[in-house]
């Protein structure tokens, strides 16, 4: 099939909930992706971040093949051989002491809401039913009911009310906002320590650290989500570490799955982690012997490549050169790592922008209407980095 069928298709049988680029991707390796007509394109979304190891990294193909020949689903009704290993390795990576397994994004945030809620009437002992939560303005922490509850995105809440009470919202990177917000049935915050969705919004220095404080200040448990800064992404392994910020509870997944499944999870420390009890949470799929083996392989690749010091030292080139570019209508490079975003002038159509970028064979899309996110998958060479940038350069300084 070509492209344009390709397209065709999903137009006629798809739900219209997205809006993509005009692409058709049928191949991909590393950091490159190829459409049905042989046109090779520089990834530079690596699916939301959950590509971060690049596309099929050998090692965790090899870990899938593995798998595929003793077992690959068991449901949480009985133990398997590969979760407590994958568990514990998670464990490690992330330095806290317990985890739990679920699949996409938004089922992590929603397992550290429930966590946090029951936490604040079984240790803080709030009353069941007036637990408060504390989410900040722009945040994306997915598209379930409760995570919808939290945003301020009129596009994320239109005509899908009601919505689940409990939640209050304070302008993100704002601690004094945040501190005035706390009641004494406050259970938990959650925040992105760099806001993807809202165009990579990187808070001031020190804001991290002043919402740990409040927190232990307030007995009120810091929920970092993790998910698309996780993992090596922001040239730490969690953008927490940034500012030594540790939270109680974090949220992963994207990358957790090594762009083969969605996998995520929670972890945290057994004080919190201790109010599950059977029968209390669960998933079908999450922690399967699949889905083990591959995080697994996942973290194995982002530690013994040391994707985060590569992140860290090509993220630097990346803005470096970038804030060189002659561009008139470009007002800022911003961003940490590899998460990095490229923000025009107010009234900019980046759409226009991204579709030229694809044309000259990079893949970049808008996240508001005048920002370029740029997140290519970690595992770009400094050559393949530099040759982007190039295409890059040459697309933006053709704009003015
Ligand atoms: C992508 C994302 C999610 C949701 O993940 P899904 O797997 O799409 O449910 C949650 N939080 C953040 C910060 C994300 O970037």
């Amino acid at each position: 099939m070509n492209s344009q069928d390709c397209i065709a298709l999903d137009e006629k049988y798809g739900a219209n909930n997205y809006h993509p680029l005009p692409v058709v991707i049928s191949w991909a390796e590393g950091c490159r992706v190829r459409d049905p007509e042989g046109k090779l394109y520089y990834d530079f979304l690596s699916a939301y971040s959950a590509v971060n190891q690049g596309h099929r990294h050998p090692r965790i193909l090899k870990a899938v093949r593995d798998q595929l020949d003793s077992v690959t689903l068991t449901s949480r009704a009985f133990h398997n051989d590969r979760m407590g290993l994958f568990l514990k390795k998670l464990c490690e990576f992330t330095g806290f002491e317990m985890a739990l397994p679920m699949n996409t994004g938004a089922e992590a945030v929603e397992t550290a809401l429930k966590a946090a809620r029951r936490w604040g009437v079984e240790v803080k002992g709030v009353e069941n039913g007036k637990q408060e939560i504390i989410c900040v303005d722009g945040n994306f922490h997915g598209r379930t009911l409760a995570v919808i509850s939290m945003s301020s995105d009129p596009d994320s809440t239109v005509n899908y009310g009601p919505y689940i009470p409990g939640f209050r919202r304070v302008p993100y990177a704002d601690a004094k906002a945040m501190e005035k917000a706390i009641t004494p049935n406050t259970v938990a915050v959650v925040i992105e320590p760099i806001q993807g969705e809202a165009g990579v919004l990187v808070p001031p220095e020190g804001y991290l650290k002043a919402v740990r404080g409040m927190c232990t200040r307030n007995k009120v448990l810091f929920v970092c989500d993790e998910i698309q800064t996780g993992f090596c992404r922001t040239g730490k392994r969690f953008a927490w570490e940034h500012e030594e910020a540790r939270p109680d509870i974090m949220c992963l997944g994207k990358a957790l799955g090594g762009g083969i499944m969605p996998i995520s999870a929670i972890v945290a420390d057994k004080e919190v982690m201790g109010v599950f009890t059977p029968g209390t949470h669960g998933s079908t799929f999450g922690g399967n012997p699949l889905a083990s083996a591959i995080g697994i392989a996942a973290l194995e690749v982002l530690e013994d490549e040391k994707l985060d010091e590569k992140a860290e030292w090509l993220g630097g080139i990346f803005r470096k050169e970038l804030g060189k570019m002659q561009c008139a209508k470009m007002r800022e490079v911003r961003g940490k790592g590899l998460l990095n975003a490229v923000v025009f002038e107010a009234g900019f159509e980046a759409w226009n922008a991204c579709i030229a970028l694809l044309k000259a064979g990079l893949l970049a899309k808008q996240t508001h209407g005048n920002i370029i996110r740029f997140a290519p998958p970690l595992v770009i060479s400094e050559k393949e980095l530099q040759e982007a940038i190039g295409i890059i350069k040459g697309v933006f300084e053709r704009i003015g």
